[in-house]
């Protein structure tokens, strides 16, 4: 339920209305807006039936939410919303470029890699050290070993890190390294780890689990928001369909999509979604055209020997020649790459 308050309602009425709210066992979620401010109301409104909040003084009138993803949704909240990465921004006029290898190998090859991408212009780091491999016979990643080095390398280079969680267990170790903390598709419906990840203050990119829905995305969405963490990126990093040239089938449409049902901003995977470098390129731009807040891209400095996602990641070269092609689609989309 969205409580919309009258315009000129004061801070008292706002307050009163809310603690009313928080009374009844609602979780409020207040906006405010230049004009108005809206308190978001979650939890059972058949208890409405029995109070008129209406006739509280301040309060203009009731609105139902009618989608399921209530707080990640477009009725509560319809300012679009930008991720602040110590002062990188996700959502902005600016595209966000987060660039790296698929997983953390070394210390000299990370910071290598994080130099090189850095001077091609990406704006944050990526690179796992928690790898959910389909085979349990491939690498793992270096688990905190790796979380050292992306600290070593966010230290030389000065660049905001993201990087992957994929156990509870291991939430409070990732949140006290990464800037961002990744949930991969294969945890996007994890809902004991959304809530995890929600209990942090920390942003999460959150990809679209291999065969999910628009809604299903949404509602995981909105598990990590309703435990108190609202700082959310959504990632598409393409589907399971029929096809098998690509890895997976990019779903150019979701940009436009999620835009339109929810206020938070959204980013494109090409690497996981085409499987071969060959492709990351054209499908960056698609994805810029199309609306996308910004680019997940693995590079890596030898692919052919890389310990995961080697057939899909670009070398340094191939990816700075690639952000100046990207700039040319951004500027005439009003968008910008640096
Ligand atoms: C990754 O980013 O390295 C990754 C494993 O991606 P996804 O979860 O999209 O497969
Ligand atoms: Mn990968």
């Amino acid at each position: 339920m969205i409580v919309v308050m009258s315009r000129n309602a004061t801070k008292q009425e706002i307050d009163n209305v809310e603690n009313k709210l928080q009374e009844l066992g609602f979780k409020t979620h207040p906006i405010f807006g230049e004009v108005k401010t809206v308190i978001g109301a979650i939890g059972d409104k058949r208890i409405l039936n029995t109070v008129n909040i209406t006739t509280m003084p301040g309060v203009e009138s009731l609105v139902p939410i009618m989608k399921p993803y209530k707080l990640s949704g477009r009725e509560l909240k319809q300012t679009p919303s930008v991720i602040d990465i110590g002062g990188i921004t996700v959502g902005s006029r600016e595209l966000a470029v987060i660039a790296g290898p698929c997983a953390i190998e070394s210390e000299e090859s990370f910071i290598e890699t994080a130099l090189k991408v850095k001077e091609a212009g990406a704006s944050i780091l990526r690179g796992g050290a928690f790898k959910p491999r389909s085979s349990p016979y491939s690498f793992q990643g270096l688990q905190e070993d790796g979380l050292k080095i992306m600290a070593k390398a966010r230290e030389i280079t000065g660049m905001k890190i993201v990087t992957e969680v994929v156990d509870t267990r291991d939430v409070e170790l990732v949140a006290s390294y990464a800037d961002v903390i990744q949930i991969g598709a294969r945890n996007m419906q994890n809902f004991r780890l959304l809530h995890e990840v929600g209990l942090t203050s920390k942003p999460i990119l959150l990809k679209r689990g291999l065969a999910a829905t628009i809604e299903e995305w949404l509602m995981a969405a909105e598990y990590i928001m309703d435990a108190g963490n609202e700082n959310i990126i959504l990632c598409e990093r393409g589907i399971r369909t029929y096809e098998t040239s690509t890895r997976n089938t990019i779903d150019i449409s979701a940009i436009p999509v999620v835009k339109e049902l929810s206020h938070l901003p959204i980013i494109v995977d090409p690497s996981h979604a085409a499987g071969n470098w060959k492709y990351v390129g054209a499908l960056s731009k698609a994805a810029i055209a199309a609306g996308a807040d910004g680019l997940i891209i693995e590079v890596h400095i030898d692919p052919p020997n890389a310990l995961s996602d080697g057939p899909q990641s670009l070398r340094p070269s191939k990816f700075k020649q690639l952000m100046e092609e990207f700039q040319l689609v951004a500027s005439a989309v009003g968008r910008s790459v640096r």
